[in-house]
């Protein structure tokens, strides 16, 4: 039987772990697949998506800058994708193009399986408006917490967020430097880590027993993690969101669910 082609596109997409993640999960349940990186210019995400189809391609993990496009480009949403704004993984059936967002449920998995925490009437706090927060907002609240609190460096663009939600109302937003209440969880979207830089938040935030959960992984603790950690909290990078999308998008296009504890711990040792 032929080969079934998948890939991550992205700019820029060289440093992708995808790849590696998806070869051991193929591996592991045996699917016969192939999974690339698939780079495109800043003006030609549409064009290499439509070439990629053409060569029979079945699916696409999609990235930064990219995921808004993905999104415009679906032809059917899941309902999280579509409460998201963005889209993560595309699936090709025909002409259909299905579009869904496994970045939230990914978030979700680490925080309640991996590190055992209960989201479930616990205070969260989600920092950050750009498009990984946009993503988990509809998962985080499928947990039923007491109450998520969105707070950004850009006030107005918490606010617009919160109006894509506006029915929920446990959702509540907060500029950053008004946070005086102490999370039990709180979740770094920003970008700020990447310039190893902390959002400009009262270490108040972080108690004894708090998550302090950083979407952004690398060799080393983020700047977050060890501004959390020296005010108590207990901090997590955001590796094990990668691998747990990973798995729900390989989930969504093979309907077979890989096992994710070894690919994490081998991805960690390669790190
Ligand atoms: P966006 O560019 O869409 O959003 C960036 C966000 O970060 C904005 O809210 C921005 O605030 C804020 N920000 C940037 N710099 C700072 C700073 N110095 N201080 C305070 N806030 C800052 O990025 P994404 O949402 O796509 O990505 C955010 C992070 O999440 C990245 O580090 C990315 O790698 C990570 N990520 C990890 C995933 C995983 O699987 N582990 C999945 C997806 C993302 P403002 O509005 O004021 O500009």
């Amino acid at each position: 039987t032929e080969t079934d082609q998948y890939a991550v596109i992205g700019n820029p997409i060289e440093h992708s772990k995808s790849p590696e993640i998806h070869a051991r999960f193929a591996a592991q349940t045996q699917q016969n697949l192939q999974y690339d990186r698939l780079p495109a210019p800043l003006d030609g995400f549409l064009a290499t998506v439509q070439g990629f189809v053409r060569s029979g391609g079945k699916g696409l993990n999609v990235t930064v800058p990219f995921k808004l496009e993905a999104y415009a480009l679906a032809t059917t949403l899941t309902e999280r994708a579509r409460a998201a704004g963005a889209v993560n993984t595309l699936k090709f059936d025909g002409g259909n193009m299905l579009g869904d967002n496994t970045d939230g449920v990914g978030l979700v998995t680490d925080i309640v399986r991996n590190a055992g925490i209960a989201i479930a009437n616990k205070s969260v706090l989600l920092l950050g408006a750009g498009g990984a927060a946009r993503g988990v907002i509809l998962p985080l609240l499928g947990e039923q917490p007491a109450r998520l609190v969105v707070a950004n460096r850009t006030h107005a663009k918490a606010l617009d967020l919160a109006r894509r939600f506006s029915a929920q109302p446990r959702l509540k937003v907060c500029e950053l430097a008004e946070l005086e209440d102490t999370f039990d969880i709180v979740i770094n979207a920003t970008a700020a880590s990447l310039a190893s830089e902390v959002p400009p938040i009262s270490p108040r935030v972080f108690g004894a027993q708090t998550l302090a959960y950083d979407m952004m992984y690398g060799k080393e603790p983020t700047a977050f993690m060890r501004f959390a950690k020296q005010h108590g909290a207990i901090a997590r990078d955001g590796l094990g969101m990668l691998v747990e999308q990973a798995a729900e998008s390989f989930y969504l296009w093979r309907g077979v669910r890989p096992e994710t504890a070894a690919v994490f711990a081998e991805l960690r040792e390669r790190l």
